[in-house]
This record gives structure tokens, C-alpha cells and sequence, in this order.
């Protein structure tokens, strides 16, 4: 067996909070109106870190982000493949790598998609969130996580059934904060009336965002800063079409190539968009994916772009996108003829099926 390439004992950057010559340190954006800050970027760990992916390949991402100052690191229960996998591989990397490091972490996890068979393994039930925020708990080896979400609505349970096993899960002392994820604005509001009567710090909603899905620009951005909550933008690069992965073809080893996205997400009109920002991006001297995170936080309201990766490299080119975070009013008309929705909000009818 060849010698791994990662040293044995990780001793985290001295410069992940100051940054280097070389890349710039990560900015930390105050959650709504809370204390707590985020890093502007965060690494999810939906894909790229379940049983499928080499272990060795997740440790080298996980301590680079943190190198680089990303302190903020984003699971669900059924993030895997297998679902569980991804806080499992976490646990691990947890015990062997950031153990001495966890008060500098924010941990989140969720729960609310299927993760298991029966009438307790879908939903927002608090049945199904405190059994599931425990066994997060155990599969990550944590004492708590810092954000705990109700991972998308679910129009048969009442929001204050939810909003209350959110307030459970806090009070125990398994969550310090909660969050919710998709939720309408109708039902942000609602949820976040329910969190203040029972004094449950709610300071995040977990909505998807980018070029190509700008949906919650229309009132839940605004809906959200009313609140006082912040926002964390996921799928910023839209699952990769934001970035050069797709210029030339499906490489075999991206998220279309491995069949784990729709296909029908890269229409040939969408391709020629993806073309047509890239030469916008070149000319701002950054790479698509650095402009898509950008282009995600240049929305006073949105506190963090929370991306993938399945490569140090991709992380690395993702992370300089905080070179430049400035856009001339020019060059946002200019993307806006391309940055329409494509109908790759896969999230929409869950946040629909409550209205
Ligand atoms: P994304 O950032 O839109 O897509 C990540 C993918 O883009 C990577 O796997 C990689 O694709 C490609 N990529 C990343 N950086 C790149 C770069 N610099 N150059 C070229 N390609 C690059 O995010 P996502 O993985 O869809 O989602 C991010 C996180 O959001 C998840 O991990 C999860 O934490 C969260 N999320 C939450 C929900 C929810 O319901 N709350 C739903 C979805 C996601 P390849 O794999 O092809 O290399």
C-alpha cells in the first residue's frame, strides 16, 4: 500500500485566520442579527464525502478549508452515498484531525429529507428530529452541533410542532442554534414568530441560490433581513454548471458524468450561458466558479455561499473568488442576460408544498 500523502497529526495553519501572500484570509459575516459569524464561504458535504469517495481524498479537503480559514462545515443526516455516510467519514476526520480544534468549528446538520423507511424517517415531525439529531450526533462523535435545520418544509405536520422540537433540540443542549432550510417566506415568517414566543434562536435560513436560481430574490432575501435572520446560499456554483467543469463536454468524473445530477439541467441554451459568464469572468481575471461565489455575496443579505468540491484544487480556486468580490453596475447588467433561471431548482417543490 502506497504511504498516504497527508501527515499523520494535523496541526492547522497558523495563518487560517490571517490569511498568506497567496490567498486572501476568509471574511466572517455576522448571521442576521445574532452573534454568531460565518465564514463567507462554507464547505457542504452533500456529495463528494459518502462511502463512494476515498477517505484520504475528504481528509486533504476538510484540512485545507480549515487552513484556509473556512471554519464553517455543513452536513445532513442523509448526506452519502450511503445516507449517514458523509457525518460518519466526518466523525472520523472529527476524532483523527480537528478534535483540538472544535471550538473554532461550526458544525451544522439537518433533518427532514428521507433518511429512513417508516413513518419516522421523513418529514417534521419531533419524533423523527430529536431521534435524528441523536444519531447525527453519534455518527459525527459531537456532543453537540452548532446549527441544527429542519431540512425542508413538510406541509403534513404543523410548523409548531416543528418550531418546537427545534426548541427542544437546543434546550437539551444538542444544538447551540437552528436554522430551516426552503422554506417559503410565508412560512419563514410564521416559523420565526413560533422561535421568538418560545425564545429559540432561529438565525438562519438555508435556501438554494445562484446565477441560474435566483428565486429568492423576490421576497425572501428581504423577508429574511425583516427577521433578523441571516442567509447561507447553497449550490452557489449551481451542482458545477457554474464553472468550467462542463466547457468542454461531461468529464466522466463530474457530478453529471456520475449520473448524480439531471441531466436535463444542461440544456444547450444553458451551455451557451455558461460560455457567454465565463468570458465575463475572464474578463474580471477570475475563473467562472470564483465569479459565481461573488456574484452570491454581493447581496448584503447573504452572509455565506456554502459550495461543494471533490478536489483540493477545486477548493482552493473556489476560495480565491474573495480576491475580488467587487462587481461594476456594467458588468452585473452584463451577466444578468445570462444569469435567468434554468429551471434547476430541484428545491422548489418542497418549498412550494406548504403554500
Ligand atoms: P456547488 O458548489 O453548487 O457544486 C459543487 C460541485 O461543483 C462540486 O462537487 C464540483 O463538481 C464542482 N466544483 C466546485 N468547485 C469547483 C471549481 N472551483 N471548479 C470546477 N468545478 C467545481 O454545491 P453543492 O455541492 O451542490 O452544494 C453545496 C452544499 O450545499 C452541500 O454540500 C450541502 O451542504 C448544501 N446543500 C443543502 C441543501 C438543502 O436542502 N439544504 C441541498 C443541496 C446542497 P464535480 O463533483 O463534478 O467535480
Amino acid at each position: 500500500m502506497s504511504e498516504p500523502a497527508y501527515p499523520d497529526i494535523y496541526r492547522a495553519a497558523d495563518t487560517r485566520y490571517t490569511g498568506t501572500d497567496e490567498h486572501p484570509a476568509v471574511p466572517y459575516r455576522r448571521s442576521g442579527v445574532s452573534g454568531l459569524k460565518l465564514p463567507a464561504i462554507t464547505l457542504g458535504l452533500w456529495h463528494n464525502f459518502g462511502s463512494d469517495r476515498p477517505l484520504q481524498n475528504q481528509r486533504e479537503i476538510l484540512r485545507r478549508a480549515f487552513d484556509r480559514g473556512v471554519t464553517h462545515f455543513d452536513l445532513a443526516n442523509n448526506y452519502g452515498p450511503v445516507p449517514g455516510a458523509a457525518e460518519e467519514n466526518f466523525g472520523r476526520i472529527m476524532a483523527s484531525d480537528f478534535r483540538p480544534y472544535r471550538d473554532e468549528l461550526l458544525i451544522s446538520s439537518k433533518a427532514g429529507w428521507y433518511m429512513q423507511d417508516g413513518p419516522y424517517g421523513f418529514g417534521g415531525s419531533r419524533k423523527y428530529l430529536v431521534a435524528s439529531c441523536d444519531a447525527s450526533l453519534k455518527r459525527m462523535g459531537l456532543d453537540y452541533v452548532d446549527i441544527f435545520y429542519h431540512h425542508r418544509p413538510d406541509p403534513e405536520t404543523p410548523v409548531e410542532e416543528t418550531v418546537a422540537a427545534l426548541d427542544h433540540i437546543v434546550r437539551s443542549g444538542r444544538a447551540l442554534y437552528v436554522g430551516i432550510s426552503s422554506y417559503s417566506p410565508e412560512l419563514t415568517r410564521q416559523a420565526q414568530a413560533i422561535a421568538k414566543d418560545l425564545g429559540t434562536p432561529l438565525l438562519i435560513h438555508q435556501p438554494s441560490y445562484s446565477m441560474f436560481n435566483r428565486w429568492i430574490e423576490d421576497e425572501l432575501l428581504a423577508t429574511c433581513a425583516d427577521q433578523g435572520m441571516g442567509v447561507i446560499a447553497f449550490s452557489a456554483l449551481a451542482q458545477g454548471l457554474l464553472t468550467d467543469r462542463y466547457l468542454n463536454g461531461v468529464p466522466e468524473d463530474s457530478r453529471l458524468g456520475r449520473h448524480n445530477m439531471d441531466t436535463g439541467f444542461l440544456t444547450d441554451d444553458t451551455l451557451l450561458a455558461i460560455r457567454a459568464l465565463n468570458d465575463i469572468a475572464a474578463g474580471r481575471g477570475q475563473t467562472l466558479a470564483q465569479m459565481a461565489i461573488a456574484w452570491v455575496l454581493r447581496r448584503p443579505e447573504v452572509t455565506s455561499a456554502l459550495i461543494g468540491a471533490s478536489s483540493v484544487e477545486q477548493l482552493d480556486d473556489s476560495l480565491d473568488a474573495l480576491k475580488n468580490l467587487d462587481f461594476t453596475d456594467t458588468e452585473l447588467t452584463e451577466i444578468d442576460r445570462y444569469a435567468v433561471d434554468r429551471g434547476i431548482n430541484q428545491w422548489a417543490k418542497a418549498t412550494d408544498s406548504t403554500r
